[in-house]
């Protein structure tokens, strides 16, 4: 749109607004002349004005002149004479009767226009020439059916021996469409000649002088003298009396002969009594016109000139004025219609009345009023019971009204509340603006500093309405305070982003920070720093000593933090920085780090505990999204956990691929599980004096299809990393068993032992599995050996230590196998149920005397007899080290130079066959 039609467009609302503003005060006026337009538009206005001028004659009422009386042919005259239609001779013994009673004009309403039986005919012919042409005869238009005009249609006139010696009168009477009979014709032009009506000629007029005019039914035709006309040919009673010098019309009024008219008062009456009221009518100077449509248009002013006059009196003043115009107007009319013939068309001027009432009334009741009232009070209710506040301001900025909640919101009580300008209620830039000076206010939302009466601030929430009032713009604002949701979101938005224990951001923030360094493109760095044994050492000392030990290393970390570097806690145990780029820089920092924890101590607990970190690294180049990313730098740190690296870790792509063959590994079986691909070899353990057999240890393998026998350094690992654990173990436990009953019950017993696994402690119920297998396969328990490893002894120190107990309970015996590898062999020894202890083989394979193997060997002989335990040697590949062993004071030993581990059917037959 462009700024000019957009300009014409504003103009033209602008006048019209100017113009609607103008006609206001004259809508009383306008809805009163609306309601007159309607009325006639409608074409309602005849009927009106019928209704109006109908009604008048009940009011100006008059007597006839009696001039004029009736003949009638009633029943009473049809019933005597008995039968119809009348022979001709009663009509012409009618004229000479009438005649000699002295009466001037007669006028026949009967038809004569067809001929009936000559000497009839003939005789009423005769009545006529005697009579002297004061006979009227009727002459009419057969109307035809739909035509409303006596101008049209067959004209029916008496028969020409009658017409010679008589005048001629006109009967048509044409009625309104309403069916009522008010209008009369004076007379009619038939063939060229005026034939004026039987009622102009009994009114002695006989030029067409008189157009057509309204019949004043106010003459009562109640009053018009009439006598049977059986009555007459009788001559019964004082006939002269009545009729003499008057001029009279012969004809029927018995509703059976038709020929009746409605007229105004819903009255109906023979069409002779018609033509009597007309020709009263014009005898008394009565025949009625009605006024022109201009003047009644001219005269509904007179009502709204008075309510004009009257404009500035209350309302139920000007509609008495209104309607009291009205009513004078109206009885102006009749006085005027009772002395003159003149008919005024008052409806439009009532119609004009009354609706200016209506609507003056419609004002006076003030119906808006009303309703702004109610929903006053309805919208009080709902602003006192809110539970936010709720004030209303007008345009400058005051204060109008204020609810409950706001005085507790701010600490003004209701009262202070509307003594003071909204903007006193504010702090901050808006503090000093009014309502007026926000454009498109309405339905916003602001966030606001607010003021309470104790001057402290805090923060609100505005929410805008506007409206316009007569009185001017409002507004109404909800205000609530948001001080208590602010420190919900700051809470929750702490929480997602930051590590309660550490105050560093967390993982999430981290994720953040890589996803907004990968976006930028700049190279970064993240290293990722985990805590040598820390799950181990949160198990062992507990949460609140892991948690204060977590929160030194990150102040250790934020120490050692350089420009532009960025410091998060990504996992329990595992803090990451993000640093630019360079490679010096990472170097430097990953060896100052390293050094830093390995040698000073950190402070937990008032302990000092010296933990070294591990790290690994990965850069942005290597990752487009921050996941991998992130990924990268696990693979990096797991690599540098997997080989205790002393020095950190980058990130290569080959890292991916060995997990990626792990899990391939893992896979395949999951798979050789399911297909039984697992077997038991047996390794046989034997006395170092006898060479006898004591025991054999059963050792997993894996019977691949292509590969053959895989030992299980190769996929053990991957099997203990997995969920795979629970079900290899447990059939290992199961196999081992079985054999060891298998050999109990053919007579040749031998000790099983079994190599157990971490996850087998970490279920619970591995006791208990032992006690059913026990139970079911009715195994001696003093034939089996449990073996378990350091790593598996440390890893929940006092849940194995129980484990082992009840097992120890149930007869069977734990051996410690590996001894010597790890560095907390000897605590272990001192605080586990222990029954063996197996000599790790990196000891014993190239054991020669006088070396440092020997003397911790012999140390190990000495102190395991010290406690009561049992000694066996792995790894025994030549006899020297068996010999060596057996002078260091070794009972049992195992070894290849015994026998390599073999199906449990090979090992029957090459050991158990020679034992037995
Ligand atoms: P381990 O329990 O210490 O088992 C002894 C290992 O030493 C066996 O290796 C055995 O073949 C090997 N060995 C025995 N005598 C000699 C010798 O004279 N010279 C040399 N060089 N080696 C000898 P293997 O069978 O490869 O098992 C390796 C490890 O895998 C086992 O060490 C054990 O920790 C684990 N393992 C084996 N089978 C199972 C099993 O069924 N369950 C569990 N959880 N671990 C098992
Ligand atoms: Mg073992
Ligand atoms: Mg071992």
């Amino acid at each position: 749109m462009n700024a000019a039609v957009q300009g014409s467009r504003g103009a033209a609302q602008g006048w019209k607004a100017k113009a609607g503003g103008l006609l206001l005060p004259f809508r009383s006026y306008l809805f009163a002349l609306l309601a007159v337009a309607l009325v006639v538009l409608a074409g309602a206005h005849t009927r009106l004005r019928e209704t109006v001028l109908d009604a008048r004659f009940h009011v100006v009422k008059r007597a006839p002149s009696g001039s004029i009386a009736m003949v009638e042919i009633d029943p009473r005259s049809i019933a005597a004479v008995g039968r119809w239609p009348w022979p001709r001779s009663l009509h012409a013994e009618m004229v000479r009767k009438l005649a000699e009673l002295g009466v001037t004009d007669i006028a026949f309403d009967v038809d004569f226009s067809a001929r009936s039986i000559d000497a009839e005919d003939r005789r009423f012919s005769e009545a006529l020439k005697g009579a002297g042409g004061s006979v009227i005869l009727p002459i009419f238009r057969q109307v035809a059916s739909g035509a409303s005009s006596v101008r049209q249609g067959y004209v029916n006139r008496p028969l020409a021996m009658f017409e010679a010696d008589a005048w001629l009168g006109m009967v048509n009477v044409a009625p309104d469409r309403d069916g009522v009979a008010r209008d009369f014709n004076f007379g009619a032009t038939i063939d060229g000649q005026f034939i004026p009506s039987i009622a102009a000629l009994l009114a002695g007029l006989h030029e067409p002088a008189t157009p057509d005019f309204r019949i004043d039914f106010g003459i009562d035709s109640s009053a018009v003298r009439g006598v049977p006309y059986i009555d007459i040919l009788r001559g019964n009673g004082d006939l002269g009396a009545v009729l003499s010098g008057k001029k009279v019309i012969v004809a029927g009024t018995a509703a059976e002969l038709g020929d009746r008219f409605v007229v105004p008062g819903g009255q109906v009456i023979p069409g002779a009594l018609l033509q009597v009221l007309a020709a009263e009518s014009m005898l008394q100077g009565r025949t009625l016109r009605t006024t022109t449509f201009a003047l009644s248009l001219a005269l509904l002013f007179v009502p709204l000139l008075v309510a004009f006059v009257l404009r500035r009196r209350r309302a139920r003043h000007r509609i008495v004025a209104v309607i009291s115009a009205a009513i004078a107007a109206e009885a102006a009319a009749i006085a005027i219609q009772s002395v003159y013939p003149v008919a005024i068309d008052t409806s439009l001027l009532h119609v004009a009345a009354f609706a200016y009432a209506l609507i003056a009334l419609v004002e006076e009741v003030d119906l808006r009023g009303l309703l702004r009232l109610t929903a006053e009070k309805r919208f009080n209710n709902v602003a006192m019971s809110l539970s936010d506040g709720l004030v209303c301001i007008d345009r400058d900025g005051r204060i109008s009204m204020s609810n409950e909640a706001a005085s507790l919101i701010f600490g003004f009580d209701a009262s202070r509340m509307r003594s003071l300008q909204f903007a006193e209620l504010l702090a901050g830039e808006t503090a000093g603006k009014v309502p007026g000076a926000f454009p498109n206010i309405n339905a916003q939302v602001h966030e606001e500093t607010g003021r309470r009466a104790n001057g402290e601030l805090f923060p609100l929430e505005c929410s805008w309405s506007v409206w316009e009032t007569p009185s001017g713009r409002q507004y109404g604002v909800v205000l609530r305070d948001i001080s208590e949701r602010r420190l919900q979101q700051e809470r929750i938005r702490y929480l997602a982003e930051m590590d309660p224990v550490s105050g560093l951001p967390n993982n999430n923030s981290l994720i953040a920070a890589l996803n907004d360094a990968v976006g930028r493109g700049e190279p970064r760095r993240l290293i990722l720093a985990s805590l040598w044994h820390f799950r181990r050492m949160r198990d062992l000392e507990g949460q609140t000593f892991a948690d204060a030990l977590i929160r030194a290393a990150a102040a250790r970390l934020r120490s050692k933090l350089g420009q532009g570097m960025i410091l998060s806690r990504s996992d329990s145990d595992e803090f990451a920085i993000l640093l630019p780029a360079s490679q010096a820089d990472v170097d430097h920092l990953a060896t100052s780090l390293i050094e830093t924890f390995r040698n000073e101590p950190l402070e937990a607990e008032g302990r000092a505990v010296r933990v070294p970190v591990v790290l690994g690294h990965a850069g942005s180049e290597e990752a487009a999204d921050p996941e991998v990313w992130l990924g990268n730098a696990r693979f990096a740190l797991a690599a540098a956990q997997r080989q205790e690296s002393e020095t950190a870790v980058s990130f290569a792509p080959g890292m991916r691929d060995e997990v990626e063959k792990r899990m391939a590994l893992e896979n395949r079986l999951r798979q050789a599980l399911a297909a039984g691909e697992f077997e038991l070899f047996y390794q046989p353990q034997v006395d170092l004096q006898t060479r006898s057999i004591v025991g054999a240890e059963a050792l997993i393998r894996w019977h691949h299809p292509e590969r053959g026998y895989v030992s299980p350094g190769e996929f053990m690992p991957v099997i203990n990393g997995s969920s795979l654990a629970d079900g290899v173990s447990a059939w290992v436990l199961e196999t081992a068993i079985r054999q060891a009953a298998i050999w109990q019950q053919r007579g040749t017993p031998l000790r099983v032992g079994i190599n157990l696994s971490q996850s087998q402690f970490t279920a619970g119920t591995l006791a208990m599995e032992v006690a059913r297998l026990l139970e079911i396969t009715r195994l001696d328990p003093a034939w089996l050996e449990l073996e378990v490893t350091e790593d598996i002894i440390l890893d929940d120190i006092s849940r194995v230590r129980a484990i082992l107990g009840s097992l120890r309970e149930l007869g069977v015996h734990i051996a410690f196998d590996d001894f010597g590898t790890g560095y907390g062999s000897l605590t272990s020894l001192r605080d586990f149920p222990l029954d063996t202890i197996k000599v790790d083989q990196t000891f014993v394979r190239k054991l020669e005397s006088g070396s440092e193997n020997a003397a911790i060997v012999a140390a190990t002989i000495e102190l395991g007899k010290a406690l009561g335990k049992s000694i066996i040697a792995e790894g025994i590949e030549t006899e020297a080290v068996a010999a060596l062993l057996t002078t260091l004071g070794c009972q049992e030993g195992q070894g290849y130079l015994f026998g390599r581990p073999m199906p449990a059917r090979e090992l029957e037959k090459t050991w158990l066959r020679w034992a037995a």
